[in-house]
Order: structure tokens, then C-alpha cells, then sequence
């Protein structure tokens, strides 16, 4: 089974019944998430519900991106001691956050940490972190397993390595946070969903999620924004839609959003 399953779509902060950023990536067996922001936690253990997982990526410090990687640290330090060290791929600002949440305790008794940007082995992945704009360091991720890769923007400005982060990759997960006046800011940190369709299409991605929705913002819209950008498929990110990167056809989960 190769799929990434959608644990929270929300930028800033989550709304009713769905969470902030996070994807559960299962590959033959392998697991690795992507991001663990507010609400997630449940969601993952949901989706595996014997906690167990193998990898974690985080793209930067905020908490829509990372504040339930603390949850993660403490069911692994309290309540299964003992287990190998979970590897951590992630910019030493999101350590820093975890650090100032745990004071006392070694950080290391649960994770191996991996600096982003870079590239590494994770488990059938070859794991590369892109530095990207945003108002704290944010490493775009890309995986690639043989001939299949998917890749995931973070949150991000207009930036030409978006086009190498997602170069033909089967799914391109872009935040398309789609704020008031957005492209009239003088610093660009993020995107409107019009802009992450361009980018998908500039890499040549085979498929598009859109995620990290502003919470009120309508779905649709951006989703037809989106479209009109790029050609190939558009998919929402909502909480449990997984997809299938085996047979390019989106699966709906059961779990409740
Ligand atoms: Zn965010």
C-alpha cells in the first residue's frame, strides 16, 4: 500500500471537527508523517492505532505545523519507554519549540534528529528538505521511492525551487492559504491557491492537493482557482481523504473528521 492520508487541512488554526497541517504517508508497510499541527495527534492515532510510527518530517516551527509532535514526544517518553528513537527530519527552530515545552527532560531519549534543509535515507525514501520563504525557516519536502515521488511545499511564497521541490512528482501538496490581499504584500511568506496550481504545473506534477485553508475560506473556490492554473487533477485536502499513489484514484477513509 502507497498513500498519503490527510490528518488536518487548516492554516493558523483549526476549524470545527478538522485540524492544522499533517499527513500520514503509509509505503508498503513503512510510515512517515508529514507535519503535526494542532489536532492531529488523535487523527494519527486513529490511522494507526498502535501509535507506531517510523519517521516524522516537519517543515517549520509553527504550531498549525508542529505543536502535536510535543503530544508524539510524550507518549513515546511516558508511555512507551524504551522503543528505538523515532527519526526527526526538521529545522532546529521546531527542537527549539519542543524544548521550551520540556525543559527537563532529553529530547534525544526520543528522537534522532535530522537537520532541514538536506537530504537523507528514511526507510524506502529519499527524504530531501528545500528551504523555502516563510517568516521562519520552512523546508519544502519532497520523497522519492524509485521511479514515484510526492512532495509537500510547507508553507511558502512564490519561489522557482517549488518547480524542482515537485519536479514530476505524482502528488505535489501545495498550501494555498489564500489571505486577503495576498499578492499585494510587499514580502511574499505565502500563497493564494491560483498561485499553487501555477506552481504544480510549473514542476510538471502529475497531481495537485491544495491545503492549509485559512479557516472560513471556501474550498471550492480555491479548488477551482486552482484548476484553472493546471491541468491535471486538483484534489482538496480534507481530514481522512487518503490517496492512493499506486493507482491514481482517491480513496475516502472512514475515520470521522
Ligand atoms: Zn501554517
Amino acid at each position: 500500500m502507497q498513500r498519503v492520508t490527510v490528518l488536518g487541512s487548516c492554516g493558523a488554526f483549526p476549524e470545527p471537527g478538522r485540524a492544522c497541517s499533517g499527513f500520514a504517508v503509509d509505503w508498503d508497510g513503512y510510515r512517515l508523517v508529514l507535519d503535526l499541527g494542532y489536532a492531529t495527534l488523535p487523527r494519527l492515532l486513529a490511522h494507526w492505532p498502535d501509535g507506531g510510527v517510523d519517521a516524522v518530517a516537519i517543515t517549520h516551527e509553527h504550531p498549525d505545523h508542529c505543536i502535536d509532535l510535543h503530544g508524539l514526544f510524550r507518549m513515546r517518553f511516558y508511555g512507551r519507554p524504551g522503543r528505538p528513537r523515532l527519526p526527526l527530519y526538521c529545522p532546529p527552530g521546531v527542537l527549539d519549540r519542543l524544548g521550551g515545552l520540556e525543559p527537563d527532560v532529553d529530547l534525544t531519549a526520543v528522537f534522532d534528529w535530522h537537520t532541514l534543509p538536506g537530504t537523507y535515507q528514511a526507510g524506502p525514501f529519499e527524504l530531501t528538505g528545500v528551504r523555502l520563504p516563510h517568516f521562519v525557516p520552512n523546508a519544502g519536502v519532497r520523497l522519492q521511492a524509485d521511479e514515484i515521488a510526492l512532495a509537500y511545499s510547507g508553507d511558502t511564497g512564490p519561489d522557482a525551487l517549488l518547480a524542482e521541490l515537485g519536479r514530476d512528482t505524482e502528488l505535489f501538496i501545495i498550501e494555498a492559504t489564500d489571505r486577503d490581499g495576498e499578492t499585494q504584500r510587499p514580502v511574499r511568506n505565502l500563497m493564494t491557491s491560483a498561485e499553487s496550481g501555477r506552481w504544480a504545473r510549473q514542476a510538471g506534477a502529475r497531481r495537485l492537493m491544495i491545503t492549509h485553508f485559512w479557516p472560513g475560506n471556501d474550498r471550492a473556490a480555491a479548488a477551482a482557482a486552482a484548476a484553472a492554473e493546471f491541468d491535471g487533477e486538483v484534489l482538496v485536502a480534507e481530514e481522512g481523504v487518503a490517496v492512493s499513489l499506486e493507482d491514481s484514484s482517491p480513496v475516502s477513509e472512514t475515520f470521522p473528521r
